[in-house]
């Protein structure tokens, strides 16, 4: 081979994007731990410890909660998957990218899907769920996204659970984004079936999909009349590798499984209302300082999320030079729009590891000065003062 490839060189970035956030020091080291065979005792332990860690971070007694091996969508297709059978009447709600991916990956396994939507940047309002759940007959899922990261809206889940069971619906809810950032309570709301992901609140590289199945959840599952439509994804085959069976169905992604067993353990000693409130508190300051900046939100008010603030490009700003501009000089990632939000907003996410006030500073300086350089009328040292302001009253 006379073709010379280059060490992998990639640079440490600060990671306030959608995800991934930057990756807790811990769980870089405990991926360092030895490759073990998926049945090796000690691997099994590690197995069993995780199962009880997951459940804690979801606030679960469900049985069957354990890590999809994917990314987070992975996690969205095994719901989809095991819960839906052809011609199965599924309400999703739609407000965004991520309500539209379920939509598809929903109508994939043949279900009917209707589709409650909300503009981009709104929450689906419990009125409309009840107009669809009356309108259709045998509903069998209802599903909502908790933290939508395309439009940064935070969406109550409690009257929609109970609008979904009154009419024996099953409540699907895409925590993806909302894990470890904001109270999710999987057994006080009521939901059925939850997925994650491990690059966002967890803070450890993307690779697995938490997930979680209530016992209503796995009944459905049992009462299938056709096979699930996916092989990899199986949650009854599944099950008997997490459960005490330990039959081989795939080779679990061992160093991943290291990384998100770490990644709880740090989540729980931080604890997790400790952990919602310094999102909540470095969000807080963030919004402070961009309004100080002349800069607008553009998720509904008092419906935003900590761990993700959409922020509108003023006009006359090039919206793509500025994030090159702060990954080139700052070495900060931010985000993008997506689909009606592109080149109209940008994302910035606190989350996990990089819900840190020195980020918070760092970013809001930043801006501060490129979009002073970038024409944008702004008064200089306003936004850092606004920020310290509202971590001394928050
Ligand atoms: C990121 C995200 C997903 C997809 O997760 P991947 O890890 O990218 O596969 C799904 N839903 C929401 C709300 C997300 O933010």
């Amino acid at each position: 081979m006379t073709e010379q490839f280059a060490e992998l060189r990639p640079t440490a970035r600060i990671l306030l994007g959608p995800g991934p956030s930057n990756v807790h020091p811990r769980v870089m080291k405990a991926m360092m731990s030895p490759v073990i065979g998926h049945l090796d005792p000690d691997f099994v332990k590690v197995m069993e410890d995780l199962k009880r860690l997951q459940r804690a971070v979801f606030r679960t007694q469900n049985e069957m909660t354990f890590p999809a091996s994917g990314t987070g969508s992975s996690g969205m297709e095994m719901i989809a998957a095991n819960l839906i059978e052809d011609g199965d009447q599924v309400i999703v709600g739609v407000n965004g990218a991520f309500g539209t991916r379920f939509a598809d990956c929903a109508e994939r396994q043949g279900a009917r899907v209707h589709k409650v939507e909300a503009e981009w940047g709104r929450i689906i309002e419990p009125d409309t769920v009840k107009r669809a759940l009356a309108s259709v007959s045998n509903p069998k899922l209802v599903v909502i996204v908790h933290a939508e990261t395309s439009t940064g809206v935070h969406q109550p889940i409690e009257e929609i659970s109970a609008l979904a069971r009154t009419h024996g619906a099953l409540l699907v809810v895409d925590a993806v984004t909302s894990l470890a950032c904001v109270p999710l309570e999987t057994d006080r709301w009521g939901i059925d079936a939850c997925f994650s992901c491990t690059q966002k609140g967890l803070s450890a590289p993307p690779g697995l999909a938490p997930v979680t199945f209530s016992a209503r959840a796995m009944e459905a599952i049992r009462r299938r009349k056709s096979k699930c439509r996916s092989w990899y994804l199986d949650v009854a085959a599944i099950g008997s590798y997490w459960g005490s069976e330990r039959v081989y169905h795939h080779t679990a992604p061992i160093t991943m499984i290291y990384a998100l067993y770490e990644a709880l353990r740090v989540v729980m000693e931080e604890g997790l209302e400790q952990r919602w409130l310094r999102h909540r508190s470095n969000a807080a300051a963030l919004h402070a300082g961009l309004g100080a900046l002349g800069l607008k939100l553009a998720a509904q008010e008092g419906r935003r999320l900590p761990q993700l603030t959409t922020v509108e490009v003023p006009p006359g700003v090039d919206e793509a030079r500025v994030r090159a501009e702060l990954l080139q000089q700052f070495n900060i990632e931010i985000a993008a729009g997506l689909g009606p939000l592109r080149g109209k907003v940008w994302r910035i996410g606190l989350m996990g590891e990089s819900s840190r006030r020195e980020n918070v500073t760092l970013v809001l300086g930043a801006l501060e000065q490129i979009l002073a350089g970038a024409g944008f009328e702004l008064s200089r040292g306003k936004a850092l003062a606004a920020a310290q302001a509202a971590w001394a009253t928050g």
